[in-house]
């Protein structure tokens, strides 16, 4: 059970954005840029290198939730930045799988 778990099921509160039946996307707490969100699939799978086949269609159902968002939010054409961090030396800091969107301002060169 992770954070995120917790605020699936409103045990913590957070920030929500979006909701379906599959995925909950929510503020950041520590937000790295004008726009951060976190897009999570409410089925546990904690990181990127345990997702399967099986999880295709959730993988791209993040992907391009996070673009609908954006472009809802009306940063899209300015652009943005998604972000998958994947176990330690990825930054993984929350195990449950997350989609970073990041936008609202230029972002610099990735990693700069
Ligand atoms: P990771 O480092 O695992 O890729 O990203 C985890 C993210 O979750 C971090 O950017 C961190 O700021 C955010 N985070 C950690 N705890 C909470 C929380 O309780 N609420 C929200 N909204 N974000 C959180």
């Amino acid at each position: 059970m992770t954070i995120f778990h917790k605020i699936i099921s409103r045990e913590i509160p957070a920030d929500i954005v979006f909701e379906n039946d599959r995925i909950i996307a929510f503020k950041d707490i520590a937000p790295l840029a004008p726009v951060h969100i976190l897009f999570v699939p409410k089925t546990t799978l904690p990181t990127l290198d345990a997702a399967t086949p099986d999880d295709a269609q959730i993988m791209g159902e993040l992907m391009l939730t996070a673009a609908d968002y954006a472009r809802k939010i009306g940063i899209a054409s300015d652009g943005y930045r998604v972000v998958m961090n994947c176990n330690d030396h990825g930054g993984q800091t929350v195990y449950q799988m997350h989609l970073h969107l990041l936008g609202g301002a230029p972002l610099g060169t990735f990693g700069a």
